[in-house]
C-alpha cells in the first residue's frame, strides 16, 4: 500500500520532468538549427558573396557571365535593387539588400543591432585602454594615481562580453517585435538629416531624465547593495567599465535608451530604425567617454557647459554620491545633487549666507 502511495506521488513528478526535458531538448534543437543557419548565412554573406562580388567586378569587361552575383546572394539582391530603384542612394540600397537577402526582419534587425553594439562598444573603449598604457596622457587622467592595470581591464572586458552574450543578446532579439508593435519604420528611403537630428536631441533629453531618477533610486540602500554596487567596483572608471553592471541595472538603465525612442514612436508614429541606431551609437559614445577617466582642454563640456562628460561622472565614481545624470548637468544643478569640492564649497557658502541672514 505504501509502495503504491509513493508511486502515485512520484508519477506526476516523473511526467513533469520528462515533459520539461522534452521541452528543453526541442528548445535547444531549435536554437541549434537557428544558430547553424545564422552562422551559415553570415559565412555566406562575408566570404562567398563578397568573393562573388569582387570576381564580378574583375570580370566586368569580360563577356563571360560566370562571375555575376546570383540573385539569392546579398550582392545579387543589391544588384536587383539597384536596377529598379535608381532614386535610392548607395547606403539605402545596401540597407534594403540586407533585409531582402535575409528575408527575416527579426533576424536582419537582430544581427545588425548586436554587431553594431559590439563594434561600437569595443571600438570606442579599446582606444581608451591603449591611452591608459601611454604615459604622455597621464597628465589628462582625472584620478591619475589610479590607472587601471591591463589585467583589470581584461577581466572587466570578459565580464562585459559575457553579459553582452547572455543578457543583452536576448533583449536585442526582442527589440524587433517591440519596434514593429509601435510602428518603427525599417524601409527606404531614410528620413532627412534634420528629422534625425531633432529626434536624437529629444532622446538625449528623455534618456538623461530617466537616467537621473533611476540612477538616483539605485543609490538607495537596498537597491545599491543588491544591484548598483557592481558598477561602483571601480572608483576610478575606464572606458570598458561603462557597461560593467548587474543585468538588472542593464535592463533598468537600458530602458531609458531603448524606451525613449519607442515611446516617441508610439506617440508620434514617426521614427526610422536608422535614427534609433544613430542615437544608440551616440549614447554608447557618451557612456564610454563619460567612463574614460580623461579630461582634456578640448572636452565637449568646455564648449557646451551643460554637457556632463567624464569630469562629471568620474566624481560620481570617486565620491559615490551626487552627479547622477548621464548626458547633461541640469538635473543635478536644479536638484542640488552636484558632487565634488566645488559644489560642496558653493553649498557651504549658501548655508553660511542663510545663517548670516537669520542672525541679522
Ligand atoms: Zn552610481
Ligand atoms: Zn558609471
Amino acid at each position: 500500500m505504501q509502495f503504491f502511495r509513493s508511486v502515485n506521488s512520484v508519477a506526476p513528478l516523473a511526467l513533469f520532468c520528462s515533459r520539461l526535458f522534452l521541452k528543453l531538448f526541442s528548445f535547444l534543437f531549435i536554437v541549434r538549427v537557428h544558430l547553424s543557419s545564422l552562422l551559415y548565412r553570415i559565412f555566406h554573406l562575408v566570404i562567398l558573396d563578397t568573393a562573388y562580388y569582387l570576381a564580378s567586378l574583375l570580370a566586368m569587361n569580360s563577356t563571360s557571365s560566370l562571375f555575376s552575383s546570383p540573385a539569392e546572394t546579398y550582392w545579387g539582391q543589391f544588384d536587383e535593387i539597384t536596377k529598379y530603384n535608381v532614386h535610392l542612394n548607395v547606403w539605402e540600397r545596401l540597407w534594403a539588400a540586407w533585409y531582402a537577402y535575409l528575408q527575416n526582419d527579426v533576424l536582419a534587425t537582430g544581427i545588425m543591432s548586436f554587431v553594431m553594439h559590439e563594434i561600437i562598444y569595443f571600438g570606442r573603449s579599446i582606444p581608451w585602454a591603449i591611452i591608459d598604457r601611454i604615459s604622455y596622457f597621464n597628465k589628462y587622467k582625472i584620478q591619475n594615481q589610479k590607472i587601471p592595470t591591463a589585467q583589470e581591464q581584461w577581466s572587466c572586458a570578459k565580464l562585459v562580453l559575457l553579459s553582452h552574450f547572455t543578457v543583452e543578446l536576448p533583449q536585442i532579439w526582442l527589440f524587433h517585435p517591440m519596434a514593429q508593435y509601435v510602428g518603427l519604420a525599417t524601409g527606404v528611403p531614410f528620413p532627412s538629416l534634420l528629422t534625425m537630428l531633432y529626434q536624437i536631441a529629444v532622446f538625449f533629453v528623455l534618456e538623461d531624465t530617466w537616467h537621473y531618477w533611476s540612477h538616483r533610486a539605485l543609490h538607495w540602500g537596498p537597491l545599491y547593495k543588491n544591484i548598483h554596487k557592481i558598477h561602483h567596483q571601480y572608483s576610478a572608471p575606464f572606458g570598458l567599465a561603462a557597461e560593467y553592471a548587474s543585468p538588472i541595472e542593464v535592463m533598468i538603465l537600458g530602458l531609458g535608451t531603448v524606451g525613449a525612442p519607442l515611446l516617441w514612436c508610439a506617440i508620434t508614429g514617426e521614427l526610422h530604425i536608422l535614427t534609433m541606431y544613430i542615437w544608440i551609437v551616440c549614447r554608447l559614445f557618451q557612456a564610454i567617454d563619460a567612463h574614460s577617466g580623461y579630461e582634456f582642454p578640448w572636452s565637449l563640456h568646455h564648449f557646451l557647459p551643460f554637457w556632463a562628460g567624464a569630469e562629471h561622472h568620474d566624481v560620481h565614481h570617486e565620491k559615490f554620491i551626487g552627479n547622477y545624470s548621464s548626458s547633461f548637468r541640469w538635473w543635478d544643478y536644479i536638484l542640488d545633487t552636484e558632487s565634488g569640492p566645488e559644489a560642496a564649497k558653493k553649498r557651504r557658502e549658501r548655508r553660511l549666507a542663510k545663517e548670516g541672514k537669520k542672525i541679522q
